[in-house]
């Protein structure tokens, strides 16, 4: 088998039916990249920041953010598509010399873009050296846990402002770098047509979508029953996701862990996901279950796999389509 996925390596990502997605890889360090190019993986789905603050004793400076920034970059090349993801703190993610106020609920609590919108001085700084970066490669700058339009205009506000800043100071900063968002809250996917006017693309985290869905703790055991990503209120949530993409002419990725998953990732196809994130090493593996499966004729059961009322049904439908 590891035979077989290693001939896969530079071959595209197609299915049986001639389909093309993309399959790219989740990091958190510019260390990772070896391993993105090493499993083939077609870009950078989602790279995570916040290992550039923590394990520290204070903020990552513009400068040490613009060499990573850019080490990622370069190490694609130009062609191959990085999605940053900003600062994604609170929740699970500690900083202590922020100092932040304990939480009784840190995962409905003061983190991420809520975070930043508050705190635009540490923001602000790595929007600077996001896009004193963008001119090394491919960037896509992507915002997580936005839950209104409103929160992503701001932060799409604040980036064009620094943006303008740095052409006056006389830096080059590259003039087509896509903007989006994670989609990890549930009115974020219910109102996607709304977003989808005004994003370039989404990228659905499952991690926390369907957590925040079940209401269900992704670190709280008790409760991991409900925590059931292919569950028809998931799966409903990411095809209204990825409909609302398409209809405005955007795509539609995944970098939660669900995108990497065997039995998820026919189901994603039918329901037509553009990107998928994943480890990467589980990117060849993936590509290889991808060229046995038609899109089309798991596509045409799509209404069905939606109208199911169970995990339990919708495995089981996916089992008899794919079989
Ligand atoms: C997610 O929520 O699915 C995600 C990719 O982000 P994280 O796991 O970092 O919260
Ligand atoms: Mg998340």
């Amino acid at each position: 088998q590891k035979a077989e996925w290693a001939k896969l390596k530079d071959e595209p990502s197609v299915t049986s039916d001639n389909v093309q997605v993309e399959l790219v890889a989740n990091i958190g360090t510019p260390d990772d990249v070896d391993g993105v190019l090493r499993n083939g993986g077609e870009g950078v789905g989602l790279y995570r920041t916040e290992f550039l603050y923590m394990g520290k004793t204070s903020l990552p400076t513009e400068e040490e953010q613009f060499e990573a920034y850019k080490a990622v970059l370069e190490g694609l090349g130009k062609e191959k598509p990085v999605v940053v993801r900003t600062l994604d703190i609170g929740g699970d993610k500690e900083l202590d010399y922020l100092d932040l106020p304990k939480e009784l609920n840190p995962f409905l609590g003061f983190r991420a873009i809520r975070f930043c919108l508050e705190r635009d001085d540490i923001f602000r700084t790595q929007l600077r050296a996001l896009l004193r970066a963008s001119v090394y490669g491919n960037l896509k700058i992507m915002f997580p846990m936005v839950a209104t339009v409103d929160e992503f205009r701001q932060a799409k506000e604040l980036l064009l402002e620094e943006k303008d800043n740095l052409k006056q100071e006389g830096v080059e900063v590259s003039d087509d770098i896509e903007v989006g968002i994670m989609v990890e809250i549930p009115s974020t996917a219910v109102i996607a047509r709304q977003f989808a006017k005004e994003v370039d693309f989404f990228s659905i985290g499952t991690n926390d979508l369907i957590q925040y869905t079940m209401a269900a703790d992704r670190m709280n055991e008790k409760v991991s029953y409900l925590y059931q990503p292919y569950h028809p209120a998931i799966l409903n949530l990411v095809h209204n996701v990825i409909e609302a993409a398409h209809a405005e002419g955007k795509w539609s990725g995944m970098c939660g862990e669900m995108a990497g998953d065997p039995i998820a990732i026919p189901i994603l196809l039918g329901l037509g996901l553009d990107e998928f994130s994943m480890s990467a090493t589980s990117i060849l593996p993936a590509r290889s279950q991808l060229r046995k499966l038609s899109k089309e004729q798991i596509a045409a059961r799509k209404d069905e796999l939606l109208s199911k009322s169970t995990t339990e049904e919708v495995v089981e439908l996916v089992k008899e389509i794919t079989e």
